[in-house]
């Protein structure tokens, strides 16, 4: 890639017809080619042609949105109400909802216009717990395969993603930054990212999967594979924690991740394990804190949710370990809880060992923590963190109606659109998409649905996408439309 073999003689110094002998080219074909095999291609390129001073959007524009949009006889569902709305018109300009007035007002020039026939506009829908990068390949691939083809298959399952409803997904671990970027430059189809990058763990955390060939390491010693790659930071004392906080926050973090205790698939953690000492958990928060952003911390067990608190996160992943006391602290100190509906084994990977055990415990735990949410009046986000399985990803809407047991439709919904929002909008200043998200309402960001059916009356719409969703739009573009044929 980027190479040149000449097709004659001439001396290379004065070569009029190609470029790639110009010393800063071959430069960047060294930097790239470093890059490639070191980080992925994406963050490669990005970084090269921004040595050179090249604009990073020169091969390729994104397709610009229409002009204006005008959405007609829809009935609606804000983000936020639990009743639908009938009679208005909503135009969309750029990317942005420039009006939602009532009445039948004539469409502006050049505006496209769509009939809705009377069927539900929506918010996009968000997912508080999603991994872009590791969602839909098998473990094994991801330990195994060169970055490049992982971002590759990322960004298949990204258009997917986008497909069922799901405009706006929180990445709570993965080497999403140039993923994001790519999306945001419409490069490849996906959701607006709001990326954590690597998470942040201890020796032996969960994420920590090192091979033993690779064990011991020293404290500042060479970074395993996949803290090369992004996907995972270890890190030993506060200082440590510090500088891969720091490493995140520089390249874009939304939030900071740091994982408290073990885990699931992570078959050397187990998931009653606490990890993090305080000290250690208080570096990333007041890190993150300091650039105006905020970690969340990767709890199941009470122990392991209670120290995150003390150490004063602002959001914990999981916590289907909890007991009532630790709700209790929750609730007491305002915390929010990105909790996910896993119930039986079609909700994640087979697992075996160890890793079975855990995922047991935590399918166990998921309706008492749910239970004890709503009793204690924990701010909750919905999130799928569907791993490992492009098959597993697919079922990320149907894991929304998982939460009929515990809340109505109406509560489902609002919990995917606008609660899930309130909690992206604790990213403060490094908020990559400032702005209103997760509702239907003047100057809010254009990610809207078009439902052929009331999903407040049938939540199981949202489970089949592909026939429910008549038009899908984000950031003002039409990603699809099936009424236009
Ligand atoms: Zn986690
Ligand atoms: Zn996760």
């Amino acid at each position: 890639m980027f190479s040149c073999t000449p097709d004659h003689d001439e001396p290379l110094t004065g070569h009029a017809g190609c470029a790639c002998h110009r010393p800063e080219l071959q430069a960047l074909t060294r930097r790239l080619n470093a890059d490639l095999s070191r980080r992925g291609f994406v963050a490669g390129l990005g970084a090269s042609l921004a040595m050179l001073g090249l604009p990073r959007r020169a091969a390729a524009q994104p397709t610009p949105p229409a002009q204006s949009t005008l959405f007609r006889n829809f009935r609606l569902f804000d983000g936020k109400s639990a009743n639908l709305r009938d009679g208005l018109s909503l135009l969309v300009e750029g990317n942005r909802i420039a009006s939602l007035t009532p009445g039948n007002p004539a469409p502006p020039e050049r505006a496209r216009v769509i009939d809705c026939g009377g069927r539900v506009l929506m918010p996009g829908l968000i997912d508080a717990h999603w991994h872009s990068l590791f969602a839909a390949l098998p473990i094994s691939s991801l330990l195994n395969s060169d970055i490049g083809y992982i971002h590759l298959a990322a960004s298949a399952e990204s258009e997917r993603t986008l497909m069922r409803g799901f405009t706006t997904v929180r990445d709570l671990g993965g080497p999403a930054f140039a993923f994001k970027q790519a999306i945001d430059e419409g490069l490849v189809t996906g959701p607006r990212i709001y990326p954590s990058g690597a998470m942040i763990t201890t020796s032996g955390g969960h994420g920590d999967l090192r091979p033993l060939t690779d064990v011991p390491r020293s404290p500042g010693g060479e970074a395993s594979l996949a803290e090369q790659t992004g996907g995972v930071a270890i890190a030993d004392g506060a200082d440590e924690v510090r500088l891969r906080s720091r490493e995140q926050l520089l390249q874009g973090a939304s939030q900071v991740k740091l994982v408290g205790g073990g885990g699931v698939s992570s078959p050397r953690s187990p998931v009653d394990v606490t990890t993090f000492s305080i000290e250690e958990l208080r570096a990333g928060i007041e890190t993150a804190a300091g650039w105006g952003a905020y970690a969340t911390v990767h709890a199941y067990a009470p122990t392991t949710i209670q120290r995150a608190i003390q150490a004063g996160a602002r959001c914990i992943e999981h916590g289907h370990l909890m007991d009532e006391a630790t709700a209790a602290m929750l609730a007491e100190k305002d915390v929010w809880l990105s909790l996910q509906p896993f119930l039986t084994d079609d909700d994640s990977v087979p697992l075996t060992g160890p890793s079975r055990v855990a995922q047991l415990k935590v399918f166990g735990g998921t309706d008492t923590a749910y239970k004890l949410a709503i009793k204690h009046g924990i701010k909750t986000a919905f999130g799928s963190d569907m791993l490992f399985s492009a098959a597993l990803a697919a079922r990320q809407g149907i894991m929304l109606t998982h939460l009929t047991r515990w809340y109505s439709n109406a509560q489902i919904l609002t919990m995917a659109t606008s609660t899930n929002a309130e909690l992206l909008g604790l990213s403060g200043p490094r908020n990559p998409y400032p702005g209103k998200l997760g509702v239907i309402e003047d100057e809010a960001f254009a990610d809207l649905l078009l439902v052929d059916g009331n999903p407040l009356e049938d939540i199981h719409l949202l489970a089949r996408p592909e026939s429910s969703l008549v038009v899908i739009m984000k950031d003002g573009r039409i990603h699809k439309d099936t009424l236009a044929a």
